[in-house]
């Protein structure tokens, strides 16, 4: 851990999550002579949404062609997967199908296939009922998408194996170091936790969860604010881990931001069900009763919040993923929609994620990776998914941001 003194950097960074930390390796390497400094406050790195999500390398096909999110998810797809090989990250490539159970699901298909080859993902093709059961033999459908390039990383792993590089190549870690304040003057940044404060020409905010209260200490992203929605998941018994070989998907609803529920085969050959999308009482409330009072009271203060919960719909889709979350028996339904062979039994709750979510003015979800330059500041205000497969060449774009 470096020294408690007033140290001076080139750049700060707030948040030890994928996109810190990817950041962190990229400026060094770019930069090898500039002063770099990350501050994540928990105890070690990936402790929070880059540690507790599906661990999917994702192939391409959701994004909307054009944004920010289709082109970096197909390069960082590609790039991801290089980095694992050489470092040694565990990744497997098992491929992803995308299941329809009717026709409307089918046409919902073919516009990600579009979408798909718009973006570049290489190999996509629709696939009927028939080669599902041989690809999966427990699925369920009338076609499917098939995307081979998609894989299972451990996130975790990967996050720690950027800051490794970082480190090594001079990063300075402040690990367990909140950041509770930041002033800016003439001379850039003063940066204080509780036991340290630090000095920085430049910040790049990568606090996930907490990024718009960075932020708006700044006076950058004050139109938005970070709404925290979970995902909860299920683990299914070892012994019926068999039941899929890859990664099964249901077709998501294309006007929201979130995936379905989906089977995931993780690179330790554990399968897990989920995530749902439930409205969080709190921005780390990883717990299905656990409420944070301030995080709560704060929300339901924010007049983005109610414009959200406005519409018919959304309710409609809010109370769906509640009721997913309050019984075992809702939460499968949808699981045992797309593959056969496993009883309620078979599964027990495992660890959550939370998303951090940004809303807009008007109450509107940000569908897409959001960054802010604010004089000397750079703010990534919306790493939404899929940030982890973007990892790579997002950290290339904010580090050309800060040029
Ligand atoms: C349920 C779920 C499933 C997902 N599945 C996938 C997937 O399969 N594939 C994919 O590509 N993406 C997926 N994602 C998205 C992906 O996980 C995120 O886009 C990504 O992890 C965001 O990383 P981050 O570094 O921006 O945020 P985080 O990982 O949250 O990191 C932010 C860090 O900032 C720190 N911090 C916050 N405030 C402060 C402060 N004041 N001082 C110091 N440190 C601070 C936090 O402790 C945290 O470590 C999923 C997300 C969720 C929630």
């Amino acid at each position: 851990m470096a020294p408690m003194s007033e140290a001076e950097f080139d750049v700060a960074i707030v948040g030890g999550g994928v996109t810190g930390c990817a950041l962190a390796r990229a400026l060094a390497h770019k930069r090898p002579h500039s002063k770099i400094a990350l501050l994540e406050k928990e105890p070690k790195v990936a402790v929070h949404t880059s540690g507790r999500n599906s661990g999917v390398v994702h192939g391409g096909y959701n994004q909307k062609p054009g944004t920010l999110k289709a082109r970096f998810c197909v390069e960082g797809n590609h790039r991801l997967k290089e980095y694992a090989a050489a470092r040694g990250v565990p990744l497997a490539q098992t491929g992803i199908l995308v299941v329809a159970r009717s026709q409307a699901e089918r046409s919902v298909l073919e516009e990600l296939l579009r979408r798909g080859r718009e973006n570049g993902v290489p190999g996509l093709r629709l696939v009927d009922g028939a080669e599902l059961k041989r690809l999966e033999p427990n699925a369920s459908g009338i076609s499917a998408l098939h995307a081979p390039s998609g894989a299972s990383v451990d996130s975790a792993a990967l996050v720690e194996s950027f800051a490794e590089d970082a480190k090594a190549a001079g990063v300075t870690f402040y690990l367990g170091e909140g950041v509770r304040r930041i002033e800016e003057d003439g001379r850039g940044f003063r940066i204080r936790t509780a036991r340290a404060a630090l000095r920085a020409r430049r910040l790049v905010n990568c606090a996930g969860l907490h990024a718009d209260r960075i932020a708006h200490q700044l006076g950058a992203g004050l139109p938005y604010s970070i709404v925290p929605f979970r995902g909860e998941f299920y683990y299914i018994d070892p012994a019926k881990a068999g039941l899929i070989r890859s990664m099964i998907y249901s077709v998501p609803d294309i006007r929201y931001p979130f995936l379905g529920v989906h089977w995931t085969r993780t690179v330790h050959g554990k399968v897990k069900v989920g995530p749902n999308a439930v409205l969080a009482l709190g921005r780390e409330a990883y717990g299905t009763f656990q409420v944070h009072a301030g995080d709560t009271a704060r929300m339901l203060l924010d007049g983005r919040f109610w414009r959200m919960v406005g519409g018919a719909e959304f309710r409609r889709l809010a109370a769906e993923n509640l009721r997913s979350s309050l019984s075992k028996a809702a939460f499968l339904k949808q699981a045992f929609s797309l593959v056969q062979g496993a009883a309620a039994s078979d599964f027990r709750k495992g660890p959550s994620g939370i998303r951090a979510q940004l809303v807009d003015r008007d109450g509107g979800l940000v569908d897409d990776l959001l960054v802010e330059k604010k004089g000397e500041s750079l703010h990534v205000l919306n790493a939404i998914s899929p940030g982890l497969t973007c990892a790579l060449p997002f950290a290339d774009h904010l580090a050309r941001q800060l040029d």
